[in-house]
């Protein structure tokens, strides 16, 4: 055995000569099947600099996290660097333009966490209507003989506005289809094979719209797209839904929006600072609140990593990528 685990005589002679970085905590089934076919650096960067700059020369791919940021300042300490895999459809911490001008290609994990995303997404629109996690919080603190809660707001038959409607918009459009919502979004561009109606802005649209679920990409293009005049025209009966990235909501409208009643309540997964959520927002019966687990399920953790793992294989035996970002294709 060597020391990445794997009997050297059962690895492909060229890929265990490959090596790898890896530049998030990376599950384990991930990292074991990576160790097997390459030899791994794990997080070296941060954790031994100068075991790190020993070996960055020979570095010729990256195992990254949707969460990861890798920019020109790292890629230009790994001359032989060819291959970004982000395990996350999510790539906004990635420098890409940096990446290509180096010739350097990214490559992400889409469509195998469609369903994990929007289950959430209708998860938080559910709960933070019918107040499920102030109700759980008010029956385990022995309220329940005080007298009824508060009466709740409908979800079905409700007015969903989608701000995005690509893979994930999609399935939650569809599951809300089941709750018989009117259903209508927002995007770069109108999709005309699509049923549902569209509105040219976030504003146009929050303002026809009684749950607004945001689910585009984070990022430039879309930072703080969802500001305090978007919340605004939600209006005191309009919910937000975040299952984004917490770049795309001006977190400080937000939570002056729920502060002062502009909106009705929220339900996030993203946060503009993580592991960092606003403390006022703690407290808030208005709001549920989750730790970043759109994809987290045992199930889709694992396609995700065998597609990352699936994209830097192809990468180094010379077989076309499976799944690189739409800007390197
Ligand atoms: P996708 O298929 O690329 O869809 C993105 C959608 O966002 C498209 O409809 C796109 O419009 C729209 N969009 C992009 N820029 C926009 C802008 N400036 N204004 C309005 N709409 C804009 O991506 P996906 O697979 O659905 O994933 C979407 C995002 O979800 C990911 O990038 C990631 O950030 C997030 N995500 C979060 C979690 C989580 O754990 N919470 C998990 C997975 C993914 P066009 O269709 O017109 O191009």
């Amino acid at each position: 055995m060597n020391r990445t685990g794997a009997p050297p005589d059962e690895r492909s002679p060229t890929l265990s000569a490959t090596e790898i970085l890896s530049v998030a905590k990376l599950p384990p089934f991930l990292l074991d099947p990576l160790r097997a076919a390459f030899t791994v650096h794990e997080r070296l960067h941060e954790t031994d600099p100068a075991a790190f700059a020993a070996v960055a020369p020979r570095i010729q791919g990256i195992a990254a996290s949707g969460e990861s940021k890798v920019g020109a300042a790292l890629f230009d300490r790994m001359p032989q660097l060819r291959i970004v895999s982000v395990m996350g459809v999510g790539y906004d911490g990635i420098d890409v333009a940096a990446a290509k001008e180096r010739g350097i290609v990214v490559t992400h994990t889409p469509g195998v966490l469609n369903d994990d995303v929007a289950d959430l997404a209708i998860a938080l629109m559910l709960g933070v209507a019918r107040g499920i996690g102030a109700s759980d919080r008010y029956v385990r603190a022995g309220r329940w003989p005080e007298g009824p809660r508060p009466l709740a707001r409908k979800v079905s038959g409700a007015r969903l506005g989608l701000v995005g409607m690509g893979r994930i918009g999609q399935a939650i459009a569809l599951r809300a289809a089941a709750f018989g919502m009117t259903i209508a979004y927002t995007a770069r561009s109108a999709k005309p094979d699509l049923p549902y109606r569209y509105f040219e802005s976030p504003r146009a649209l929050a303002a026809e719209t009684d749950f607004l679920v945001v689910i585009t990409p984070g990022g430039a293009g879309t930072r703080k797209l969802i500001d305090a005049s978007v919340l605004a025209a939600l209006g005191p009966k309009g919910y937000v839904i975040n299952v984004a990235r917490g770049s795309v909501i001006d977190e400080a409208a937000l939570v002056a929006a729920l502060q002062n009643g502009t909106i009705a309540g929220a339900g996030l997964d993203v946060f503009e600072n993580e592991p960092h959520v606003p403390q006022a927002l703690w407290t808030m019966d208005r709001v549920l609140l989750t730790p970043h687990i759109g994809s987290a399920t045992a199930e889709t953790r694992h396609a995700m990593a065998d597609l990352a793992r699936a994209n830097l294989e192809a990468y180094f035996a010379g077989r076309p990528l499976p799944t690189p970002v739409p800007e390197c294709r």
